[in-house]
C-alpha cells in the first residue's frame, strides 16, 4: 500500500494511476496534516510525498513520521524539483529514503519503488536479526560468526575466538578454521544441517557440537544462524551466534548415565546390565557359534562384616570389590552391581564354559588378598553361580535366576567356589517355590503341630519346662521337622504368621498344664524367635496379646533367640528385647557357639539364659579340651549372670560332665524326644506323684 501525499490533484491522479496498474494499493492524501492522519491510521508499506505541501510540507511531514514508532523503518520517497540539491539534501537529512525528480516518469515509477520495498525489507530484516541476535550475544556471552557466501570467509568474533581459548590473531577466516575444529562424529551432521538452512530447507540453522579448544579438549556448543538472501532467494551470507553448553551437556550425560549405573560404585545397574545381556541373547539367535555367560556373585557374610564396620566403610568395601573385580574380568565383558551385595559379570563370547569358570578361580584368588579400610584388613569371600547361553534363554531376566540359582547353591555348600547351573538346580528352585504355597495352605488348614521337649534340672533331675519345636504335618509327606521347611518360611517371612500361631498354642498349652497339674506349677515354656519375626515393629503388642488370651503369666515364657538373628537386627533387636524382659519374659540364646560368639558382644543384650550348642556337648566325655570349652563357656556365663542349658546332652558321663561344670539345665535325646503335647500329659496323668524325669519316658 502506498502513501502518496501532493497537494496537486494532477500529480495525484497519475500516480494512482501509474500504481494501481501495477496492482499497488493506493491512499491519497492532499496536504501534509491529511498524510499524517492517514499514516496514522493505517501504517503503508512507503510513502510518496511532495516536497512543497500546505500546512505541513514534505520535509516535516518527514521528520513527524521518523518520530513516530511505526515510522521508524517505512521507506520514504520524496518528489523534488528537477536538480534541486538543496532539497535532496534536506530529504535525506530528514530520514526520506530516496527522491523522484518532477517531471515524473510514470511508466517507470512501480519499478522503482518495487526496489526501493524490496532492498528496505531485506535491509530491515537484517537490521532486526543483528538487533536480535547482538541483544542475545551480549545476553548469554555467546561467540558471533558472519559467513560471506561470496568469497567464501567467515568473521569470527573475538569472543568465538576467546570461548575455545585462543587469542584474535591465533584463527584467521578460513571457514576450515571452525568446521576443522567440529569433532569428527559431529562434522558431517553440522555440515548437513549448514547447507540445509542455506538453501531454505529450514527456517533456522541450530545444531550442538563439540569443538576442540586450544587446550585439545571438547567442549559442547550450542550454534544458531540465519541466512541473509539475495533477490533471487540465494543465500550470501549466514550470521551466528555459537554458545558454550558444555555444563548442560554434562548435566545431561549425568542424568542419562546415573539412570542407568550404580551410584555407589559407577558400575551399569540391572537395567543396563539385562539391556546389554538381551543384546547378547538377540546376537546369539542370529549366529550359530556365539555363546555368553552369566556370572552371578554374592558375597559371603556381607551382612555381618558391613554391621560390624559401619555403613561407610561397608560402602568403601563394596566399591574397592568392585574395582578388584573389574581388574581381573576380560575388556568387553560387562561387570554389573544389582545392589546390595550382589554383582553379576557378563561374559561374551565365550568359547566354553572353562572362560567363565576361569573368571571365577580369578575373582576368588583376587578377593583372598586382604582390603585395607582404614587400618583394618578385611578378606571377603564369595559364592558364585554361572549359568551358559546354551541353555537356549529366551528372556534376560531367565538367566539372570538361574545363574542367582546356581550362586545358592554355591552358597550353601563352602566348599564350593561357584556352581554351574543345571536343571536340577531348576528343580529346586521350583520346589523351593512348591513349599511355599504348600506353607500357605498348610497356615490356612491347620497343618502345623508344637512338639515339646523337656529341659531338665541337672541337680534335681526334675523337669524345669519345655521347648516347643514346630512340625508339620504335611498331607502327603507326614510329619516333617523344621529342616525340610524352616528356611523357606524365612525367607518367604511366612515365618511371621506361623510362629505367631507356635507361641499361642505353645503358651496357651502350658497354661493348660499349670491348671490342671500341680508339678506344671513352675514349668516354663520356651519358644524359638526367627530373625523376621524379632524384626516384626508389632512383636510386642502381639506377644502381649497372646499372654492375655491365653492367660499364661509373662514370667513363664522364655523367647529363644539365635546370635545370627541378633545381628541381622541389632539396634531394633535390642530395644525390642529390653521391653520384653520389663515385662517379664525370660530370654535365652540359642545354639551358642556355633556363631560368631564373643561375650563381649553378648553382656549388650539382656539374656538371662545361655544354650551351649549341642556341638560341644557331643563328645563331651571324650575330649578334654571340650570339657574346657564348655567350662569356660559356663562361668563366664555365670558372671554375666545367666543360667547354662546344655544342649543334646546324651551319655550318662556327659551329664556329670555338666554337672561338675556346674551347668544347670540339660536338654536331649537321650532324656527325652521331643513329643506331642498328648503324650506329655498322659505321661503326667499315668504318674501324678513322680515329677522326675523318667516319668515322661512312658510312651
Ligand atoms: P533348636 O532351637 O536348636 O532346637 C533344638 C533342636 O535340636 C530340635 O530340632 C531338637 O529336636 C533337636 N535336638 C534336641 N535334642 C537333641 C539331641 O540330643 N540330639 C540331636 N541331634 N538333636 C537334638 P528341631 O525340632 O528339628 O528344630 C530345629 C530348629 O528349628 C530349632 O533348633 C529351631 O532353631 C528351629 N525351630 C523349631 N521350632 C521352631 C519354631 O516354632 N519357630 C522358629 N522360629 N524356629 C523353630
Ligand atoms: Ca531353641
Ligand atoms: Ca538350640
Amino acid at each position: 500500500m502506498i502513501l502518496v501525499a501532493d497537494d496537486d490533484p494532477m500529480i495525484r491522479f497519475l500516480a494512482q494511476q501509474a500504481l494501481e496498474n501495477r496492482s499497488f494499493e493506493v491512499e491519497l492524501a492532499e496536504n501534509g496534516g491529511e498524510a499524517l492522519e492517514k499514516f496514522e491510521a493505517r501504517t503503508p508499506d512507503l510513502m510518496l510525498c511532495d516536497v512543497m505541501m500546505p500546512i505541513v510540507d514534505g520535509f516535516e511531514l518527514c521528520t513527524l513520521i521518523r518520530a513516530m514508532k511505526q515510522g521508524e523503518h517505512i521507506p520514504i520517497v520524496m518528489l523534488t524539483g528537477l536538480n534541486d540539491a538543496n532539497s535532496i539534501e534536506k530529504a535525506f537529512s530528514v530520514g526520506a529514503t530516496d527522491y523522484c525528480e518532477k517531471p515524473m516518469n510514470w511508466e517507470l515509477l512501480p519499478y522503482k519503488l518495487n526496489y526501493i520495498l524490496r532492498a528496505s525489507t531485506a535491509f530491515r530484516d537484517l537490521q532486526v536479526s543483528e538487533e536480535r541476535y547482538s541483544l542475545v550475544a551480549r545476553g548469554a556471552n555467546d561467540g558471533l560468526w558472519d559467513w560471506d557466501y561470496k568469497d567464501d570467509k567467515v568473521y569470527l568474533s573475538p569472543r568465538w575466538k576467546s570461548m575455545l581459548g585462543y587469542e584474535e590473531e591465533d584463527i584467521g577466516n578460513d571457514p576450515l578454521e571452525w568446521i576443522g575444529r567440529i569433532h569428527r562424529d559431529d562434522k558431517s551432521r553440522v555440515i548437513t544441517e549448514l547447507h540445509a538452512h542455506k538453501t531454505a530447507k529450514t527456517d533456522l540453522f541450530e545444531s550442538e557440537y563439540r569443538i576442540k579448544n586450544a587446550e585439545n579438549n571438547y567442549r559442547w556448543m550450542m550454534c544458531r544462524g540465519l541466512a541473509v538472501r539475495d533477490d533471487d532467494d540465494v543465500a550470501y551470507r549466514m550470521i551466528g551466534s555459537q554458545t558454550d553448553i558444555t555444563d548442560r551437556k554434562q548435566a545431561e550425560e549425568k542424568l542419562v548415565f546415573d539412570a542407568v549405573h550404580d551410584a555407589l560404585t559407577g558400575l551399569p545397574n540391572r537395567i543396563l546390565f539385562l539391556d546389554r545381556l538381551s543384546h547378547c541373547i538377540e546376537l546369539s539367535s542370529r549366529r550359530e557359534n556365539y555363546n555368553f555367560a552369566v556370572l552371578y556373585l554374592d558375597l559371603n557374610r556381607f551382612k555381618v562384616i558391613n554391621d560390624s564396620l559401619g555403613h561407610l566403610l561397608g560402602d568403601k568395601l563394596l566399591v574397592e570389590i568392585g574395582a578388584r573385580i573389574k581388574q581381573v574380568i576380560r575388556k568387553g565383558d560387562t561387570l554389573s552391581r544389582l545392589g546390595g551385595d550382589e554383582f553379576v559379570i557378563l561374559c561374551e563370547d565365550t568359547s566354553d564354559i572353562t572362560m567363565a569358570t576361569n573368571q571365577a578361580e580369578r575373582i576368588h584368588k583376587e578377593l583372598l588378598r586382604p582390603i585395607d579400610l582404614e587400618g583394618q584388613k578385611v578378606v571377603v569371600s564369595c559364592s558364585i553361580g554361572i549359568t551358559e547361553s546354551s541353555i537356549g534363554y529366551k528372556r534376560p531376566e531367565d538367566m539372570l535366576r538361574d545363574a542367582d540359582t546356581a550362586m545358592y547353591r554355591a552358597k550353601v555348600r563352602p566348599s564350593s567356589r561357584y556352581e554351574i547351573f543345571d536343571s536340577t538346580m531348576h528343580e529346586k528352585a521350583m520346589s523351593i517355590l512348591r513349599i511355599e504355597s504348600d506353607l500357605r495352605q498348610a497356615l490356612e488348614e491347620g497343618q502345623f503341630d508344637v512338639y515339646y521337649q523337656p529341659i531338665v534340672e541337672i541337680s534335681e533331675e526334675t523337669v524345669s519346662g519345655f521347648e516347643a519345636l514346630i512340625r508339620w504335618n504335611h498331607p502327603k509327606l507326614g510329619v516333617l521337622i523344621p529342616d525340610d521347611f524352616l528356611e523357606v518360611a524365612v525367607e518367604s517371612r511366612l515365618i511371621v504368621p506361623i510362629g505367631r500361631w507356635v507361641v499361642t498354642e505353645a503358651c496357651r498349652q502350658m497354661q493348660t498344664w499349670k491348671e490342671q497339674w500341680a508339678e506344671a506349677r513352675d514349668w516354663t515354656i520356651s519358644v524359638n524367635l526367627s530373625a523376621p519375626e524379632l524384626a516384626q515393629p508389632d512383636l510386642i503388642s502381639a506377644i502381649n496379646d497372646i499372654l492375655d488370651k491365653t492367660g499364661l503369666d509373662p514370667i513363664f515364657l522364655k523367647l529363644e533367640i539365635t546370635e545370627s538373628s541378633l545381628i541381622k537386627n541389632s539396634s531394633h533387636a535390642l530395644q525390642t528385647m529390653n521391653t520384653l524382659r520389663t515385662r517379664g519374659i525370660h530370654l535365652s540364646i540359642d545354639d551358642f557357639g556355633t556363631g560368631h560368639s564373643s561375650f563381649s558382644y553378648l553382656h549388650q543384650f539382656p539374656f538371662d539364659e545361655l544354650k551351649i550348642d549341642r556341638t560341644f556337648i557331643s563328645e563331651l566325655d571324650k575330649r578334654a579340651d571340650k570339657q574346657q570349652i564348655v567350662n569356660a563357656i559356663v562361668s563366664l556365663a555365670h558372671n554375666l549372670g545367666m543360667t547354662v542349658v546344655a544342649e543334646g546332652s546324651a551319655s550318662g558321663a556327659i551329664y556329670e560332665n555338666l554337672r561338675g561344670a556346674s551347668c544347670e539345665y540339660a536338654q536331649g535325646f537321650s532324656i527325652m524326644e521331643p513329643k506331642r503335647a498328648i503324650q506329655i500329659s498322659r505321661s503326667i496323668a499315668f504318674d501324678v506323684d513322680r515329677t522326675d524325669i523318667t516319668g515322661f519316658n512312658t510312651d
